[in-house]
C-alpha cells in the first residue's frame, strides 16, 4: 500500500560530565563506550542536579546510560560514607527478565565498590535480608514494591533513609489501570521515603511516545523534565505498509450470514515474507500478535521453505517467551552468528531479549501502539546497511486504516500514554494501604491530591479505617495490600479446575458473565477449558480441561444511564460530552460455533445485570440531520452500532488503550437525551482515561473511524472496518453505509475540542493534533 523511507540520522555526540566518578568512566570506557550521545549527557546532567526526568528515545539510543552515569556516580561517592552506603538507588521494571537482563549487564561492566542485586517475588528470605542490608542499587518491580517493600517499609529503613534516585523503566508500559495504579503506588513510595527524610530524584525511560513529559509528571506527581532530542545515529530504513488481499466467503460465523469477504490473514501472509526472505539470505525476525500465531507463521515459514531446501527449514525458529535465561542468552547467540536466519516471535522479545541488528522486520498486525511499532522496527538495522520494516495489516478496522493512511503512523507519535491518577476506585483501596504504612494525614493530600479528604471519608464509613486524633489508621488484622491487585479494578472469578481444585487463574469481574458463564469454552494460556458451572455469588468457576470442537459467543444486551457531564462541547446539532455514567448489561444467552463459523445452536442464560459505573464520550444527534444525510429512521440503529464498532476500534489511534479495555453502546433513541446517541466507556470501574482522552481528540478519532470505513473494499462490512469480535449482538444490525453517512454528517460541524484545564488540576493537555 505504501513505501516510505525514514531517512538516516546524523549522530549527535556529547562529551563526559566532569562530575562522573571515575570507577564508572573506566568502566564504560573499558566496555568500548568512549563517547556519549546528547541526550544522554543531557539526561544524566539534569537527573545529576536533582530535577527529576523523563528519556524518550528510540530503540537502541542508550537510555540506560543516561540514568547509569547519575546513578552509579552517586552510589559510588556515597560509598565513602561510614556507612558505605551515602547514597542508594531503586530501579523498577514492569518485567522479571528485564530486571534480570539489566543486572547481567551492569555484572558484565565490574564496577569495583558496587553492591547490586535483583530482587523479587524469588529472592530467598536471607538473600532479601542482605540485600536490604547492604546493596545500595536494587532492581525490582512494582509488585514487590507494592506487596512487600512498602507494608514491611521498617526493614528497609536503612535503605530508605539514602534512596537518592528511582528508576522507572519502560514507563510507557504504565497506561490505562496498570499505569493509575502505579501513579499510586509512586506516591506512597514518595510518603515514605520523605517519612526517613528523602526525596529522590526520579529518572523515567521510555520509547517514544506523545507527550512523555505528561504521561511522567502523571505517574510521578510531579513536574518531570522530558529528554526527546535522539543523539544516536540510525541508518536508513524502508518501511512498508502491505495489506493481504480480499477473498470470498467463508469467514467468522457472522461473516457468513452477511457472505461478505474477509482478507487473507496476517498471519499466513506474515508467513510467505518471512520465507521468502530467509531463502534471500535476509535475516528477519516476525513478531506475531498471539502464541498461536507465532507458531503458524514459523511453522508454515519453515515447511516453504524446506520445500526449497531442507537445511533453510531448519534456520527458522519460533519464539514465545516464559523461556529461561540460558534458553534465551543461546537464543541471542544463534542469532548473532547468522545460524537462525528466521525467527517469529511475539513480543516477549520487546522484554528480556536481546535481538538487534538484523536485517528485516515483519510485524503481522499492528503491535498495538506506536511505541511498540518503533520498537519492533527498531530492532532491524546493522551498522552500514539500510533495513527494511513491513507492517502487514490484520483484519482489523485499525490496521486497515493505518495502511491507508501512513501519515497517521510516520508523521508524529498521535497516542498518548494516559492514565487517570485520581480514579477512586483504584486511589481509594492505595489510601488504605498508605494508611496501614503510616497513618494518613492532612498532610497527605499533597502526595495523593485533592480528592484524598472525600475518600477517606469513605472508607471509614465503610469501616476500613478509623479516624483518631492523630489521623487515619488502618485497624484490621489483614493487610490492606491484600485488597488491591495492580494489574485490574475490583473483584476477579477464580477458575478453578474441576478434577484438582487447583486455581488456574483469574477473570475480571467486569468480563466474567460474558466469558466463563456455565458452557463457555474459554481459553487460558493457549488451552481450551470447558466451564461446567458458574457461581456467580463466590465469584468462581469450575472448569474441564479439553477441546469440544467449538467455541462460544456470550450475547447480551447492554443500556446506560448519564451520570454527570463533565465537559461539553456542540459541533452544529452534534451534542458531544465527556462525563460519568453507568452502563448496565446482562448476558442473556450464548452461541456455540464450529471453527468454521457454522453455528450449532444458541443457549439461553439466567445471569444477572451487572452495573458498571464509568467514565465515558458519547455524542448526541438529530434525527433531522442524519435524514438529511441519508439515513431515514429506520436506518438509525444500523448506521449507528456500525459506527460504534469502528470507533471503539479506533480509539487506541489516539489513546493507547486495547480494543478490549473499551466498550460501547449505540441508542435510536436514548431515554436521557432523547435523541439517538453513541457512547463509548472505559471497561473498567471509574474509568482509566481512554474515554477522555477520546473527548479532547474527538475530531482526529471519528475522522479516522469514518475513513477506516471508507478505504475498505468491502461492500456490506467485514471484520477490517465495522463488524466487532465482542459484538453481544451477533453483529446485527450493521450498515456500513449508513455510518459513514452519519459519520459525516457528525463531523460537518465539528471543531477542534481545545486543550482546557480540568477542574482536577492535572497538567494541560498535550498539543492539539490536527
Ligand atoms: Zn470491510
Ligand atoms: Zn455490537
Amino acid at each position: 500500500m505504501h513505501v516510505h523511507e525514514v531517512p538516516a540520522r546524523r549522530e549527535e555526540v556529547a562529551l563526559w560530565p566532569h562530575w562522573v566518578a571515575p570507577a564508572v568512566y573506566s568502566a564504560f570506557s573499558t566496555a568500548g563506550i568512549t563517547a556519549l550521545w546528547s541526550h544522554q549527557r543531557e539526561a544524566a546532567d539534569w537527573a545529576h542536579d536533582g530535577t527529576h526526568v523523563v528519556i524518550s528515545t528510540g530503540t537502541a539510543s542508550g537510555k540506560s546510560l543516561g540514568y547509569l552515569l547519575p546513578v552509579l556516580s552517586d552510589i559510588l561517592n556515597g560509598a565513602s560514607a561510614p556507612s558505605g552506603r551515602g547514597a542508594t538507588a531503586l530501579y523498577l521494571s514492569p518485567t522479571k527478565a528485564l530486571a534480570g537482563d539489566q543486572m547481567a549487564r551492569l555484572t558484565a561492566l565490574g564496577i569495583p565498590g558496587l553492591r547490586a542485586a535483583t530482587y523479587d517475588g524469588d529472592t530467598p528470605a536471607d538473600e532479601r535480608r542482605w540485600i536490604r542490608n547492604h546493596c545500595q542499587y536494587v532492581l525490582t518491580n512494582p509488585d514487590l514494591i507494592h506487596h512487600s517493600l512498602l507494608p514491611a517499609h521498617s526493614h528497609w529503613a536503612v535503605f530508605l533513609r539514602s534512596v537518592q534516585y528511582v528508576v522507572i523503566d519502560e514507563c510507557h508500559v504504565y497506561r490505562g489501570v496498570f499505569g493509575s495504579h502505579l501513579a499510586a503506588l509512586l506516591r506512597r513510595l514518595r510518603r515514605v521515603a520523605a517519612h526517613y527524610g528523602s526525596f529522590p530524584t526520579f529518572i523515567l525511560a521510555s520509547a517514544t511516545v506523545a507527550d512523555p513529559e505528561r504521561q511522567a509528571s502523571a505517574l510521578t506527581g510531579m513536574p518531570v523534565r522530558p529528554v526527546i532530542l535522539d543523539g544516536s545515529p540510525r541508518e536508513r530504513m524502508t518501511f512498508g505498509l502491505w495489506e493481504p488481499g480480499l477473498v470470498l466467503g467463508g469467514g467468522g460465523s457472522d461473516v457468513d450470514k452477511l457472505n461478505a469477504p474477509h482478507r487473507r490473514s496476517a498471519v499466513a501472509e506474515t508467513a510467505d515474507l518471512l520465507a521468502d526472505l530467509v531463502a534471500d539470505g535476509v535475516q528477519t525476525v516476525a513478531f506475531g500478535r498471539s502464541r498461536a500465531g507465532v507458531e503458524a507463521i514459523a511453522a508454515s515459514a519453515r515447511r516453504s521453505l524446506s520445500e526449497v531446501d531442507p537445511t533453510l527449514g531448519s534456520c527458522v525458529a519460533a519464539y514465545r517467551g516464559g523461556y529461561l535465561p540460558e534458553e534465551r542468552r543461546e537464543l541471542e547467540k544463534r542469532l548473532r552468528s547468522g545460524a537462525l536466519r528466521g525467527l517469529a516471535a511475539t513480543n516477549a522479545l520487546e522484554l528480556g531479549i536481546d535481538v538487534s541488528g538484523l536485517d528485516a522486520v515483519l510485524m503481522a498486525g499492528w503491535p498495538g501502539t506506536c511505541a511498540s511499532l518503533w520498537q519492533q522496527a527498531g530492532r532491524a538495522g546493522r551498522a552500514g546497511s539500510p533495513s527494511l520494516a513491513v507492517l502487514v495489516a490484520g483484519d482489523d478496522p485499525l490496521d486497515t486504516y493505518l495502511v491507508h493512511h501512513p501519515k497517521a503512523l510516520f508523521d508524529r507519535p498521535v497516542e498518548a500514554a494516559v492514565l487517570d491518577p485520581q480514579n477512586p476506585y483504584i486511589l481509594a483501596p492505595h489510601l488504605a494501604a498508605a494508611a496501614a504504612e503510616l497513618p494518613l494525614t492532612s498532610q497527605d493530600g499533597q502526595f495523593f491530591g485533592p480528592s484524598m479528604g472525600s475518600l477517606l471519608e469513605v472508607l471509614v464509613a465503610r469501616g476500613l479505617l478509623r479516624r483518631r486524633p492523630g489521623g487515619w489508621f488502618w485497624t484490621r488484622p489483614e493487610r490492606a495490600t491484600d485488597h488491591v491487585s495492580l494489574r485490574g479494578t475490583g473483584e476477579t472469578v477464580r477458575i478453578v479446575e474441576r478434577s484438582t481444585g487447583r486455581v488456574l487463574g483469574t477473570v475480571d469481574g467486569t468480563a466474567a458473565h460474558s466469558s466463563v458463564h456455565t458452557g463457555a469454552v474459554y481459553v487460558h494460556q493457549g488451552q481450551p477449558y470447558v466451564v461446567t458451572d458458574y457461581d456467580v455469588k463466590d465469584s468462581h468457576a469450575i472448569v474441564v480441561a479439553g477441546d469440544p470442537g467449538w467455541s462460544t459467543r456470550a450475547r447480551s444486551v447492554s443500556a446506560f444511564d448519564i451520570g454527570r457531564i463533565e465537559q461539553s462541547q456542540a459541533w452544529g446539532p452534534v451534542e458531544l460530552c465527556f462525563g460519568s455514567v453507568d452502563v448496565r448489561s446482562q448476558v442473556t444467552s450464548f452461541l456455540r460455533a464450529l471453527p468454521g463459523g457454522q453455528v450449532l445452536g444458541e443457549h439461553p442464560l439466567d445471569l444477572p445485570e451487572r452495573s458498571l459505573r464509568t467514565k465515558a464520550v458519547w455524542w448526541t444527534m438529530t434525527e433531522e440531520m442524519l435524514d438529511a444525510a441519508g439515513v431515514p429512521p429506520s436506518g438509525i440503529p444500523g448506521a449507528a452500532h456500525a459506527a460504534e464498532h469502528a470507533a471503539i476500534a479506533m480509539l487506541p489511534l489516539v489513546a493507547t488503550s486495547d480494543r478490549w479495555d473499551i466498550g460501547g453502546v449505540s441508542t435510536a433513541l436514548h431515554p436521557d437525551t432523547g435523541r439517538p446517541t453513541i457512547l463509548v466507556y472505559d471497561g473498567h470501574p471509574g474509568g482509566a482515561g481512554f474515554a477522555e482522552r477520546g473527548f479532547r481528540a474527538a475530531r482526529t478519532w471519528l475522522t479516522a473511524t469514518r475513513d477506516a470505513i471508507l478505504a475498505c473494499e468491502c461492500a456490506n462490512g467485514c471484520p477490517s472496518c465495522v463488524q466487532s469480535p465482542k459484538c453481544g449482538n451477533g453483529n446485527e444490525p450493521l450498515d456500513k453505509a449508513g455510518a459513514i453517512s452519519l459519520l459525516t454528517a457528525v463531523l460537518a460541524g465539528s471543531a477542534p475540542v481545545a486543550a482546557e484545564p480540568n477542574d482536577r488540576g492535572k497538567t494541560a493537555d498535550a498539543p492539539r493534533i490536527e
